[in-house]
């Protein structure tokens, strides 16, 4: 498959050249050229099918040639070596838990998908590659936790320094070898700032080979279409009106999901359920696109004024307003709605979400309002005890660790402080 950037400027790429890149030569992001609809008949036997042949089938055109069929089959089949379980609450409305991965947030799907492709790409130690990639608290576990230990491929990652859970900073600080964490004074967004200007230093691009593990990066990005096929497996016998919930930050989870629709999937519906980071919220009430500098809250993975993947949404619905707005509603919620709502969950159905799955869960909440008869599913995209904080003084329980979590918690942090733009690059020169 080849990409082609979503600037118009530059040449068409490979797989292999879009995931090396990251971003195109123009800084656009890549896009596929084209997407292939799966046969009708995949999606109406699918619970046959395991996850590794569904995962198989739907990626396969994204990849090949580049990546042959033996080497995608053992790259899937290591990537998903855990579960996405769909827990229903009620009639209607399931959470689809994202969080049994390594570092417990979605991330880890796409992270060690792109890590082994990066890995296959280099086996012959070509390609030494520097992932670059900013983090407002997930990513940057998953990053480190997927691409430990593959060789060519050296990680640093940039994190909002006091703006991380402390369990994020442990996952993302703690594991050495080709990991560094680089801690910001500042935002997430001085972060991606930084990041973005390290792509457009020809002084640093000269010199080495910078890739994204964000998800601009297509080879992180697409993987993230697995599961929202995973869980129309597990429900589409007992629903057949399925409506996605996707806690959003920087859209590419969502953006993923419409793919999978995109491939067939037949879904009526994506909600985009935002913290007070609205920027999209605004835009389908609007039209207006204005992007705002990130404000805090209490979901701090979805703290994103300028979220990168939703010039791929545009590009999805080929800009017409209305066609994203049939497939799409949005709604945002404050830290205060949110915490009601992990309140809510708990006491209704004794289950914890975290806050970011709360924002999920509103957002169905709002769309089941208009739509009784859909049946929502809201990503839960971390495990709770990742905002041990939040959770515990919400719903008042305390809570035990998973094994992942407590593994981490009592290894050493080590970051490198930074502050402006040329620490970072001096650091890369080094
Ligand atoms: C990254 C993240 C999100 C946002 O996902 P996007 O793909 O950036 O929209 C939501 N929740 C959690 C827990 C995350 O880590």
């Amino acid at each position: 498959m080849n990409y082609y950037s979503l600037n118009q400027q530059a040449p068409n790429a490979s797989f292999r050249d879009a995931v090396i890149k990251g971003l195109a030569p123009d800084k656009g992001l890549y896009f596929p050229e084209s997407i292939t609809a799966l046969p009708k008949e995949f999606f109406e036997n699918i619970e046959e099918l395991s996850n590794t042949e569904i995962a198989f089938q739907a990626i396969k055109q994204f990849v090949s040639p580049e990546i042959p069929d033996n080497v995608l089959k053992t790259i899937i089949d290591e990537t998903l070596s855990f579960e996405f379980p769909v827990v229903p609450l009620n009639d209607n409305i399931s959470t689809l838990e994202l969080f049994h991965g390594p570092t417990m947030a979605f991330k880890d799907v796409g992270a060690r998908f792109m890590a082994r492709c990066l890995g296959y790409f280099n086996r012959d130690n070509s390609n030494e590659v520097t992932v670059l990639v900013a983090t407002s608290g997930d990513t940057g576990g998953a990053v480190a936790n997927g691409f430990l230990g593959v060789k060519g491929v050296n990680v640093v990652i940039l994190y909002p320094s006091g703006k991380v859970s402390d369990i994020q900073e442990k996952q993302l600080t703690t594991l050495g070898q080709n990991i560094t964490a680089l801690e910001v004074n500042g935002t997430f967004d001085d972060c991606q700032a930084m990041v973005k200007t390290a792509f457009l230093d020809s002084e640093l691009t000269n010199h080495m080979q910078l890739t994204s593990a964000n998800s601009i990066n297509v080879a992180r990005w697409l993987p993230q279409l697995f599961y929202f096929m995973f869980a129309y497996k597990q429900l589409h016998s007992k629903y057949d009106n399925i409506v996605f919930s996707v806690p959003s930050g920087n859209f590419g989870n969502v953006c993923a999901g419409m793919i999978a629709q995109q491939l067939g999937l037949p879904i009526k519906h994506f909600i985009a359920s935002n913290n007070e980071n609205n920027v999209v919220t605004r835009y389908l009430q609007t039209r207006l696109y204005s992007p705002q500098p990130s404000i805090q809250t209490i979901s701090n993975a979805m703290d994103v004024g300028n979220p990168s993947n939703f010039i791929r949404i545009q590009e999805i619905y080929k800009n017409n307003f209305e066609s994203l707005k049939d497939n799409l509603s949005s709604y945002s919620f404050s830290d205060d709605e949110a915490k009601e709502a992990m309140l809510e969950i708990y006491d209704e159905f004794n289950y914890v979400a975290d806050p970011h799955g709360a924002v999920g869960y509103l957002g169905s909440k709002s769309y089941l309002k208009s739509n009784p008869n859909a049946h929502c599913v809201f990503l839960e995209t971390a495990h709770p005890t990742k905002f041990l904080d939040v959770v515990e003084s919400v719903i008042k329980e305390k809570q035990s660790l998973p094994s992942q979590i407590e593994a981490v918690m009592d290894k050493e942090k080590k970051s490198v402080k930074i502050s402006l733009y040329e620490d970072l690059k001096r650091y890369l020169l080094k």
